[in-house]
């Protein structure tokens, strides 16, 4: 999941990379490294263990010169993070330097076999074993062109990379090669840069070329970009030209991204809806449902695939869709699916949820479905990404970069996404009445607003949250549409403060969690004025027998539940099936507040990174 860039050109590269893998940091911060070719023509690297800032440290005075270079931010998935095992890594030769995002799966047999033929590894990672395979195709060669070494090289290997590669036989070029990994090719006057998405090349360049499977990029010095696949085909690419917006992303005050995020929604949501929701008539037009109407309305089932904060959407989703458009629908973590042997076919709609759009077993799971004849519909963020054009069609979340690890206005975007599909492919299968379509819209219209009172309660918030340090457990609960969003307030605490969280259906809790509730354990429960409210204020009552400490997430002016509850939480009020999109906020500054409270790293949470591009 590692970030990788690269740079070669008339500017100094070194600048120019670091400033690129600190935009990418979000994908892994345990190491970092560069190789430079320096301007006295010799290999420079530099690998320090921790977050850039450490790297920068550690090089400070050391000769960073050259206008030739690759850089990493590293996810460890093989080997301790160390700098040893940082990357660059560079080959037993001392010819190539590599930088790798992805995992080499016959690594240990690569391995073995070069062990017996006398190579030493320096390292515990799966990447050194490509950079030396690299290294003996190279011995093996007459010629001493890279891109057939490396096509040699790559044709041996099982698994997935991106790679930057520097070949110091030919100093003045870079090569590059994807599978399975993302690598985006920024083309500058007479310079080229590499990144693992758009936004460190959008800083630079308008115009980039997103890299195919198992094709090679060869960029020199004064010549012409060059791809091939590892069949030596030439391969064309249109050039895409990005907007500039995706440049760099500041904190803009806040002390973190994730509160930046929060605190985005509202605008994020109005952007997600702008042009697709139109308040005068209260209708919704999604350009993909029209296009493909028939294929969708004729559809047997959904299936929802998706990972992490984008199956919780997804859950939401399947409510969605068969309460509004009475279509049957099944939600699957898309590890589970891709290896299931699942019973898929030509009349499923398959939608797959991806914040990054390069989440790699949710990729496996679309090209998976579409082998059957699935029609994949795409949900994601990241515009241009793998997903989006491994799809059938799709629609974007257009909230926008979202760079803190836990995942905040990317969930309230996909669940405002796949609310204007269910609404929009209710109208067209008449599955609700036109009055209910027109209230739901004219209330999603208003979801933005109501958005922005919700988050007024962020100072009660940050000032309960100090209580709650000492919490080593939590649970939350809802019920139907808040089912999903207690699993979501759970992930976002346990992955920003490292305090075990369960989210449960309320109800189930009398079948085991309630053997956990004591004075010691704080019970998120989110009880807006619904369907299922009654229920609910059973719950709480449970809980409270139980002397469990209810923390209440509840509709504006609620007075029966906040005379129960040690704490309440109030949301605006709203339809039952746009309400998880103003419960939300509050589990979400809450996860934030324990962290800062506890002194945690919020934006670069341990273990994690955003965009999980390994299996
Ligand atoms: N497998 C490589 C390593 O552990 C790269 C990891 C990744 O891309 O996340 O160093």
């Amino acid at each position: 999941m590692c970030g990788i860039t690269g740079y070669l050109g008339g500017k100094d590269a070194y600048p120019v990379l670091v400033d690129g893998l600190k935009q990418l940091e979000y994908r892994g911060y345990d190491s970092a490294g560069v190789a430079l070719v320096s301007d006295s023509g010799k290999l420079n690297v530099y690998k320090e263990k921790g977050k850039v800032s450490d790297l920068e440290d550690y090089i400070g005075d050391k000769d960073r010169s050259g206008h030739v270079g690759i850089a990493h931010t590293r996810w460890a998935t093989h080997g301790e993070p160390c700098a040893r095992n940082a990357h660059p890594h560079v080959s037993a030769s001392g010819r190539f330097a590599i930088v790798h995002n992805g995992i080499i799966e016959n690594y240990s047999v690569i391995k073995e076999n070069l062990e017996r033929k006398g190579y030493v590894f320096s390292s515990s990672t799966d990447t050194e074993a490509l950079v030396q395979l690299i290294d003996y195709m190279s011995s093996r060669q007459e010629s001493s062109d890279t891109v057939s070494i490396l096509q040699a090289a790559l044709r041996e290997v099982v698994g997935a990379y991106a790679i930057a590669l520097i070949d110091m036989e030919h100093p003045d070029c870079l090569y590059a090669a994807r599978k399975s990994s993302p690598l985006v090719i920024g083309i500058g006057d007479g310079e080229f840069y590499l990144a693992s998405d758009v936004n460190p090349v959008a800083s630079y360049t308008e115009h980039v070329i997103f890299l195919e499977d198992e094709e090679i990029a060869q960029m020199c010095c004064g010549e012409p970009l060059r791809i091939v696949n590892l069949a030596n085909d030439e391969c064309r690419h249109e050039v895409t030209t990005v907007p500039k917006s995706l440049g760099k992303v500041q904190k803009g005050g806040f002390g973190h991204y994730m509160l930046k995020e929060i605190y985005e929604q509202p605008d994020c949501i109005r952007d997600c809806m702008r042009g697709r929701v139109n308040i005068e008539d209260k209708t919704v037009f999604m350009s993909a449902v029209h296009e493909h109407r028939d294929r969708l309305l004729s559809a047997g089932r959904f299936i929802i695939v998706a990972c992490g904060t984008s199956w919780h959407a997804g859950l939401i989703g399947k409510q969605l869709f068969e309460n509004l458009c009475q279509i049957p629908t099944e939600v699957a973590y898309a590890s589970e699916f891709r290896y299931s042997n699942p019973v898929v076919g030509s009349r499923d709609v398959v939608f797959a949820i991806s914040q990054s759009g390069e989440t790699a077993d949710t990729l496996a799971a679309v090209e998976l479905a579409r082998s059957k004849g699935a029609f994949v519909y795409g949900i994601c963020n990241a515009v241009g990404s793998s997903i989006p054009r491994s799809t059938d069609t799709g629609s974007y979340i257009h909230v926008g970069p979202e760079i803190g690890v836990a995942s905040t206005k990317a969930f309230t975007g996909q669940v405002t996404v796949l609310t204007m599909i269910a609404l929009d492919l209710a109208r067209e299968k008449h599955s609700i009445a036109d009055s209910v379509y027109h209230e739901i819209v004219g209330e999603l219209a208003r979801i933005p607003y109501k958005m922005k009172s919700a988050l007024r309660s962020d100072e009660r918030i940050a000032a309960l949250s100090g209580i709650f340090t000492y919490a080593r457990n939590f649970i939350y609960l809802g019920r139907g549409y808040s089912y999903p969003v207690a699993l979501e307030g759970a992930l976002k605490l346990k992955e920003i403060s490292y305090i075990h969280a369960e989210g449960y259906p309320a109800a189930e809790m009398k079948h085991g969690p309630i053997a956990l509730i004591d004075e010691e354990m704080p019970v998120v429960i989110i009880a807006t004025r619904n369907a299922l409210y009654g229920k609910v204020l059973s719950n709480v009552q449970e809980i409270k027998a139980r002397k469990g400490r209810v923390i209440a997430v509840v509709s504006e002016g609620d007075d029966v539940i906040s005379r129960i509850a040690d704490t309440v939480i109030e949301v605006p009020s709203s339809l039952e099936c746009l309400d998880p999109l103003l419960s939300t906020i509050p589990l979400q500054l809450l996860a934030y507040h324990i962290a800062v409270c506890k002194g945690k790293d919020v934006d670069r949470p341990r273990n994690l990174a955003k965009s999980v591009t390994v299996e």
